[in-house]
């Protein structure tokens, strides 16, 4: 019997996230609150309608439609909403466009096979991200054990910050892991992403027993985490605790603000940066001296 589950996106196409071309499923839910994050509508599993201001015509199409008689912007009401999608289905412009839809499994499935021609030809498959691709493990291993049996490559994006038991049968199903290491200072990964990074690091430490390829990136966020010290540290963790793992830098960017917006909520952390081209190269470096192979999958 399927199941159901909360996903942000279905993208097709997509070369940035693992081998080839691929579906990534962007699943929604997330136990951690990055202060950098750029896909705030995955925090939680509910479905959300966002509404884009700059997009806006002002047709009144959107009020006509909704049942809770609620007004173009829609954040001042936004309590009310029951995200029925109505307005998003009528709006000329996608000014409203839902974020979170909850789906049947089957569904998903059905999608991603309209493109298998592509994917079996270009080495590619599909790559499960979020919000945080293990926090749905039913879900998961619904999704993952009918796509294996299909015969896909799949790829999984992951916080690292899960229970291993609830997703272990998933993972084994991989090809390709990719974590996260954003901080190993573990009072700094608490005050930036909301919990500690003891959980995170024993993951990484445990993939060791499955045979995917593994990629452990850090999300460089300028002047939180892009210390010489802290980059040398997560590449002597990887290097002690994942021999074989390569690791992938990936540099900060604000593409995400503009969804704040869309759901009315504040971004408070216009002082982050993103470090320049020459200083990623200086910190992949760093993590090159320290025995780690350095990827670059974007
Ligand atoms: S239907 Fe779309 S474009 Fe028209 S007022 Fe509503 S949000 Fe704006
Ligand atoms: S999703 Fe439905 S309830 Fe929510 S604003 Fe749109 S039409 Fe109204």
């Amino acid at each position: 019997m399927s199941v159901k589950g909360y996903i942000m996106q279905l993208q097709p196409f997509s070369v940035n996230d693992g081998d080839g071309i691929r579906t990534t499923i962007f699943m929604a839910g997330c136990p951690l609150r990055c202060k950098w994050c750029s896909n705030p509508e995955g925090f939680t599993r509910a479905e959300k309608i966002g509404w884009y201001k700059r997009k806006c015509i002002g047709c009144g199409m959107c009020t006509e439609v909704c049942p809770e008689n609620i007004g173009i912007d829609m954040n001042p009401e936004r309590e009310k909403c029951i995200a029925c999608g109505k307005c998003a289905d009528i709006c000329p412009q996608n000014a409203r466009m839902q974020l979170v839809s909850y789906v049947d499994a089957d569904y998903v499935i059905s999608e991603i096979h309209k493109h298998r021609l592509f994917y079996s030809y270009s080495g590619g498959g599909v790559t499960f991200s979020g919000g945080e691709a293990t926090g749905q493990p039913e879900f998961l291993d619904y999704l993952t054990e009918n796509l294996y049996e299909m015969g896909y490559s799949l790829d999984i994006e992951s916080s690292g910050y899960f229970d291993m038991d609830k997703v272990y049968r998933s993972l084994e199903r991989m090809d390709l892991i990719f974590m996260d290491i954003k901080h190993m200072d573990p009072c700094k990964h608490l005050y930036y992403t909301g919990v500690d990074n003891a959980v995170i690091l024993e993951n990484i430490s445990g993939l060791k027993h499955f045979a995917a390829e593994k990629v452990i990136r850090i999300p460089v966020i300028g002047g939180v985490n892009d210390d010489d010290e802290n980059i040398r540290a997560s590449a002597a963790f990887v290097h002690e605790n994942l021999p074989g793992a390569k690791m992938e830098l990936l540099p900060y960017h604000r593409f995400g603000i503009v969804k704040y917006e869309a759901l009315g909520i504040p971004y408070d952390h216009p002082d982050f940066f993103t470090p320049s081209p020459a200083r990623m190269e200086e910190m992949r470096e760093i993590v090159r001296s320290e025995g780690i192979e350095t990827a670059d999958f974007r």
